[in-house]
């Protein structure tokens, strides 16, 4: 069997070797999940609710360990970190309520009796990224298990260490063997196996945009259900009537939260020109102030980048190929030199509508700011992106915030502030940003197929 050296992106040192799955390991795994299904989906609402309480409660009294392997493992800083493992939690006892309230209809119509039932699918594959490998492995698997369904969950290769650990909790809180399986491998593999595999009959996938078309591709296969959460380009937009101060407080931790590696960054900064300038001079220091360093320091803003590759790719954002700043570069804060993965926090000002800062994806710690005319000219560069996945709108004006809040094609949107996730709230994209949603009172649907049962009466 191959291994895998998980390495500290902190330091690039090698935390330990983890055994990846081969397509054997994998189709015993997804074959155990498939079989454990049968008596799983027969558990008594209750008594699946309890067993989902007995997890969140084994992840919250695991919550130092699972966040100071997030800090070893991905760079995390350990504010983040203990609020992604209190996320699991969360998530797990939200959707702990849910077996006993999933209810169906009863539709009027003639002749009879009509009622609708919510059928669990079967196993669930899900397969997460890197960039938060505990929250987005807990918006699959708890509503997944809550509906019913069993789950195989696939980590990222980079990152495998907390979802091993939460398969364990689940073990130890009384989960049923084969209820939720965690198999460490390869995208290529494992993942692979997931969409091809004809008893899984659903995949959740998080990651690139690039990889969930080939998802959905394969899934079409066998008309399988796939939920897609995908790359992002949000945008930030900040009207001249905005609180300018407070609004380029928070816009570099609207961004460089997680080194810029996730996909709800606002990686745009759209300023009306009015103000532009002035926001500029706002934003400076705090970039400059923003503090990059060891994630196991509390006072640490931003960690480290994810790996040696990723640092590559943000780079080519920010430096030409013989080593000289790009022209659009503006300024730039600071981060610790020598090991690890470190990468600093970087304003750039292109005036190119067709940059490459402006239309990719960068997940680094990377934002462009342009201005913008009127509110037409800050709809029209929002929406001007394949992606729509979330962004925020800076205005005293309520009825500009609605406005523009309806016109700006994306999934999740917040007001003055950079809000995009609650576990109770629904959560997905636009366009090339994904298909489905996550999280809220409906995910169980995503979980279920429904079935309607006519009796007849006369
Ligand atoms: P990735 O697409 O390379 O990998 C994601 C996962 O898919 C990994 O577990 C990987 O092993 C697996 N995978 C790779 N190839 C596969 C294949 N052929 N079949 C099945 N599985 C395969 O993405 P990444 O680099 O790990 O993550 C970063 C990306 O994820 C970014 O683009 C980011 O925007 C996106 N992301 C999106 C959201 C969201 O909710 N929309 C959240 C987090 C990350």
């Amino acid at each position: 069997m191959s291994t895998f050296t998980v390495l500290n992106p902190a330091t690039g040192n090698a935390i330990q070797d983890v055994a990846l799955a081969n397509v054997e390991t994998t189709d015993r795994a997804i074959e155990a999940a498939a079989k454990a299904f049968v008596a799983w989906r027969q558990v008594a609402p209750s008594d699946r609710a309890m067993l989902l309480r007995r997890f969140a409660t084994a992840v919250d009294n695991d919550l130092e360990n699972l966040a100071a392997m997030e800090v070893a493992n991905a760079g995390h800083t350990i504010g983040n970190a203990r609020w992604e493992a209190g996320n699991v939690r969360d998530v797990l006892t939200y959707y702990s309520a849910a077996p006993e309230r999933h209810t169906g209809l009863q539709i009027p119509v003639a002749g009879g009796v009509d009622l609708t039932f919510h059928e669990p699918l079967g196993v669930v594959g899900v397969i997460v990224p890197w960039n938060f490998p505990m929250p987005i492995a807990a918006w699959g698997f708890a509503p997944a298990l809550a509906a019913g369904n069993t789950v195989v969950l696939k980590p990222a290769e980079l990152t495998p260490l907390t979802a091993i650990r939460l398969g364990e909790l689940a073990r130890e809180a009384g989960i049923p063997e084969g209820v939720f399986t965690v198999i460490p491998g390869k995208g290529s593999v494992v993942g692979e196996r997931f969409v091809t595999h004809p008893a899984v009959r659903k995949v959740v996938f998080t990651g690139s945009t690039g990889v969930g078309k080939k998802i959905m591709a394969g899934c079409a296969e066998q008309v399988k259900r796939v939920t897609l959460e995908l790359g992002g380009k949000s945008a930030n937009i900040v009207f001249a009537d905005a609180d300018l101060e407070k609004a380029a407080a928070s816009a570099p931790g609207g961004v460089f939260d997680n080194a810029g590696q996730d996909c709800c960054a606002r990686s745009r900064i759209l300023v009306q020109r009015s103000v532009y300038d002035k926001f500029l001079g706002y934003l400076e220091p705090v970039v400059k102030n923003f503090r990059v360093g060891d994630p196991n320091d509390e006072n640490t803003q931003m960690g480290p980048l994810i790996s040696a590759g990723q640092r590559d790719t943000v780079s080519s954002f920010v430096f030409e190929a013989d080593g000289g700043a790009h022209p659009d570069m503006a300024f730039q804060g600071t981060a610790p030199d020598g090991q690890g993965f470190w990468f600093p926090p970087t304003v750039l000002t292109p005036s190119d509508p067709f940059a490459r800062s402006l239309q990719e994806e960068i997940f680094g710690p990377v934002v462009a700011v342009v201005p913008f005319e009127d509110e037409a000219d800050a709809l029209r560069i929002a929406n001007d992106s394949k992606f729509g996945l979330s962004g925020s709108i800076w205005t005293r004006d309520v009825g500009r915030a609605l406005r523009v809040s309806r016109g700006v094609e994306a999934g999740n949107l917040s007001v003055n502030s950079h809000s995009s996730v609650r576990y109770s709230t629904p959560f997905g994209g636009y366009k090339q940003s994904g298909l489905g949603r996550e999280l809220g009172p409906d995910a169980l649907d995503a979980f279920s197929e429904v079935k309607n049962v006519f009796i007849a009466t006369e």
